[in-house]
């Protein structure tokens, strides 16, 4: 059998890394820019080492990459986020956010008996009995609630920081989206780490995986721009060759999978799909020459609805020696939201907010900066897991394909679930070629 990656981000390279153990099957992994990762991507600069999306794990010791760890023989260290600095602030008040219990307890954002009704939350979201995965979103359940305002803040926030999306969003997440997620994260001993030395470490190591199999290759720079069908198997073009295939794998945003099939037979199975929306942030990266301050290991601002984490307070290979590398999110309002329909003026403004957010408590960073990297528009989620969207399935019944990557059906959110659906995805086309290997004695 011979299959196809289109996507050479984490998910076309996780499903690579899996199908390269199966010996009667070759592949080749098709990447349109010249590195791989995708938005998952890291590059060095000025001794410093940036990544176009960042590197939290939320849940290591249940998430799919420590399955991947295991099964993949993946070697990478980690280091949790210290809990005690990771803080709220809300109106001119700075708190602990109620991460844990330890937390819960010293946060100023909830009187005493809030923090027992949130307590009682966690619990019954640790026990799988919250009443939250019957309603049809998180909104659904706070207007039926009874539960005061702050908590009904603190519910929004804590899902904007983990899904990194507004909180008007976090309203329109899925019961049962939330109560999954938390049940996995509140669970987990190991809340938020980050991969040392960023996805590069994965990556390198699934693409030498990959490489290691003599039966696959890895062709960078060479989008796929077409497809189509004949005697039996899918002809892929690209500017340099066609080829035929058995399987296609779709590693890629929905919304380049919809682009790449229009005029094809098979562009009216993505319909369904087509007007999903992403979850876009305002990403603002900072190495400094030294370390400015250290008060916090994440600073979450919910007036203004952005956040900056001391990345290096954590990963500290990322930077030179005596460095610091700062990264600010800001999230965003849909583009139809913005007022007036003046969206430079508004991503200005979340610009102007976050540089003084940085002033309030990364004083004299200014004076410091060796490296910096701003990008208003980043595509974190390819598809928001609102009500209102929907994720695209691994595969879709009476179409040849399958498909992955952070806007599929999988585990998890953000780069989770790229790994589970690449994941799944593999383990399908493995099950496919046992099967065809059975038909065949
Ligand atoms: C600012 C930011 C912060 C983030 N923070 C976190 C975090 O803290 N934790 C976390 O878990 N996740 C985080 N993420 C999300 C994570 O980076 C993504 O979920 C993950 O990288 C998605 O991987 P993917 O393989 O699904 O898609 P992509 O990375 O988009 O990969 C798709 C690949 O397909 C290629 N491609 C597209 N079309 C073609 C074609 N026609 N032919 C050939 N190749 C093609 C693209 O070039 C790309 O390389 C963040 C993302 C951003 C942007």
């Amino acid at each position: 059998m011979k299959v196809a990656i289109i996507g050479g981000g984490l998910a076309g390279l996780t499903a690579a890394a899996y199908l390269s153990e199966q010996t009667s099957m070759k592949g080749v992994l098709f990447e349109r820019s010249p590195q791989l990762g995708g938005r998952a991507f890291t590059y060095e600069k000025a001794g410093f080492t940036l990544n176009y999306g960042a590197h939290a794990i939320y849940a290591l010791d249940r998430h799919t990459l420590s399955v991947m760890e295991r099964e993949l023989d993946l070697a990478f260290g980690s280091k949790q986020v210290d809990r005690r600095k990771v803080m709220y602030e809300k109106g001119e008040q700075l708190t602990p956010a109620p991460l844990d219990f330890v937390n819960l307890m010293k946060t100023d954002i909830l009187t005493m008996m809030q923090k027992v009704r949130f307590v009682g939350e966690i619990t019954a979201i640790i026990a799988n009995i919250h009443q939250l995965k019957n309603y049809a979103t998180l909104g659904d359940y706070l207007a039926e609630s009874g539960a005061d305002e702050d908590v009904k803040e603190l519910w929004e926030h804590l899902v904007c920081s983990n899904f990194f999306i507004t909180p008007e969003d976090a309203r329109r997440v899925p019961g049962t989206v939330i109560s999954t997620y938390y049940h996995n994260l509140f669970l987990s001993n190991r809340p938020v780490n980050y991969v040392l030395g960023s996805w590069a470490v994965i990556t390198n190591q699934l693409r030498s995986k990959t490489e290691q199999s003599s039966r696959w290759s890895i062709a960078l720079q060479e989008g796929v721009d077409g497809i189509r069908y004949e005697q039996g198997k899918y002809v892929l073009k690209t500017k340099a060759r066609e080829e035929m295939f058995d399987r296609i794998i779709f590693a890629m945003p929905v919304q380049q999978v919809v682009k790449l099939l229009r005029g094809t037979p098979w562009e009216p199975f993505l319909e369904p799909y087509e007007h999903n929306t992403a979850t876009e942030v305002m990403v603002y990266d900072v190495g400094l020459s030294e370390v400015v301050a250290r008060p916090f290991s994440y600073i979450s601002d919910m007036n203004s609805k952005m956040f900056i984490s001391d990345v290096s307070a954590t990963d500290y290979t990322l930077v030179p020696e005596g460095g610091q590398l700062l990264q600010g999110i800001a999230y965003l309002n849909d583009e139809s939201d913005a007022e007036g329909g003046d969206r430079k003026a508004y991503l200005e403004e979340r610009t102007a907010k976050m540089e003084a957010l940085f002033d309030r408590h990364y004083p004299g960073w200014r004076d410091c900066v060796a490296v910096k990297r701003v990008s208003k528009k980043a595509m974190v989620q390819s598809v928001k897991n609102v009500a209102s969207n929907r994720l695209l399935p691994n595969r879709i019944e009476s179409m040849p394909f399958y498909f992955c990557g952070d806007g599929c059906e999988g585990k998890g959110e953000l780069a989770e679930r790229a790994f589970s659906s690449a994941r799944a995805v593999a383990e399908q086309i493995a099950a496919e070629l046992l099967q065809l290997q059975k038909v065949h004695k």
